[in-house]
């Protein structure tokens, strides 16, 4: 019974996201929703791309947390155009929350929607929002072993962030093995292993990226 019902509720899902996504194809908008556990470096990636990006392509930004619009407030100091979405209590964003945010997205305005998913390995691998692509960063201080905890997330990404490996001298973590593991759950995801403090790897990322949305 239970998982009838949690099979409804991710169809219905499913339903909304197909239409946020005609919603963002129509408007001729790549969106890319981002997903971490708490402190991985979203926020941080979210800057240095928009960085980066300036002058190549137009940036929109949706915010999702539990609660604050403390993220939101360093985004917008960027110039780009940034909603938030507070899930009071809620671990993960979902296709009405991302429907409801998208209507004061200037979808007009911008090539690229980065969606920020509320930190956590788990529920949002389970509810799409009509992005284009599924962005995971797994951080160096977390430890190598998150694709055994948590395979699905893993398993749905279409990149993988190896974030912070500047702190790679200082802690135990095997990149090697790490992308092995995830190569073997998931043929066709790229890993990117960057460092929002010291900008390594970042040209990678954001070619990646421009190439996904047809400007490579
Ligand atoms: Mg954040
Ligand atoms: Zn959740």
């Amino acid at each position: 019974m239970e998982i009838k019902v949690l099979k409804d509720i991710l169809g219905a899902n499913e339903q909304i996201a197909g239409i946020n996504r005609q919603l963002l194809d129509s408007n001729n908008v790549f969106a890319v929703n981002l997903m971490s556990s708490p402190g991985a470096g979203k926020t941080s990636l979210i800057l240095e791309t928009i960085k980066r990006l300036k002058g190549k392509t137009r940036i929109g930004v949706i915010e999702g947390d539990v609660s604050s619009s403390l993220d939101a407030e360093v985004i917008s100091k960027e110039g780009v155009p940034v909603v938030q979405i507070n899930t009071g209590g809620g671990c993960h964003l979902d296709a009405n929350m991302a429907s409801s945010a998208l209507g004061n997205v200037p979808l007009k305005d911008i090539e690229l929607l980065i969606i920020e998913n509320v930190g956590n390995l788990i529920c949002p691998a389970e509810f799409a929002l009509g992005e284009h692509k599924n962005v995971l960063i797994s951080s160096i201080p977390e430890g190598d072993d998150k694709p055994f905890k948590y395979p699905l997330i893993f398993h749905k990404a279409d990149a993988v962030l190896i974030n912070k490996i500047d702190l790679l001298p200082y802690l135990k973590f095997d990149t090697e093995a790490f992308s092995q593991v995830i190569k073997g759950m998931n043929e066709e995801v790229e890993i990117f292993p960057l460092s929002c403090t010291t900008g390594e790897g970042l040209v990678q990322w954001v070619s990646w990226l421009m190439a996904q949305m047809g400007k490579g």
